[in-house]
């Protein structure tokens, strides 16, 4: 995928480029040799077509690689999916010593806990569950509309889920999971 580039030539000293509505548009400066002016298109068309399609490919869930291990990196996934998917008032999200859910969003708290089984979890894994949470800040219960707003963000959550569970299943995550608590904290089945 490239964008299609308009070149224009101006009387200044030094040539620039950007990006403006789907086209590279480029101000060449009129006052350097031809050959010259060729490099600089050249080098900045290639700058922008990059710059482009890392733009238009980059996406939370397009992520694939990588582990998560931190809480500011928690945050910074939340933050972008947040960002780009829904915009929810989230004031705090983290690993968490909880062996039992997945995930947990305390509404009141805007606050959601990730379980730390899930550090170092294929990332797409990790995703689903931050989604899932940034969710019931909306959306309390597992509902049709729930379910329509995790698909949002996250098209193949049915996917994930069953991934998760093999994740799960498969002793990868670690710790033995404990005899779930009784609290008003909304969790991942
Ligand atoms: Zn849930």
């Amino acid at each position: 995928m490239t964008l299609p580039v308009r070149v224009v030539f101006k009387n200044k000293k030094n040539s620039s480029g950007w990006i403006k509505d789907g086209e590279i548009i480029l101000a060449i400066s009129s006052r350097l040799k031809a050959g010259d002016q060729q490099n600089h298109i050249a080098s900045l068309t290639r700058r922008l077509q990059a710059m482009a399609s890392r733009q238009k490919q980059w996406s939370p869930l397009e992520m694939a690689s990588g582990h998560i291990f931190e809480d500011r990196q928690l945050a910074e996934l939340a933050a972008a999916i947040n960002q780009t998917h829904y915009g929810f008032p989230l004031d705090r999200i983290r690993f968490w010593r909880q062996n039992s859910r997945w995930g947990s969003c305390m509404v009141h708290k805007r606050e959601i806990h990730i379980s730390h089984r899930l550090k170092g979890a294929p990332l797409p894994l990790v995703e689903y569950v931050v989604i899932h949470e940034l969710c019931h800040l909306k959306e309390p219960n597992h509902g049709r509309r729930f379910w329509r707003l995790v698909a949002q963000a996250c098209p193949d959550y049915r996917e994930r889920r069953r991934l998760l569970a093999v994740y799960g299943e498969a002793g990868l995550a670690g710790d033995v999971p404990a005899a779930p608590t009784a609290t008003k904290e909304e969790s991942i089945p």
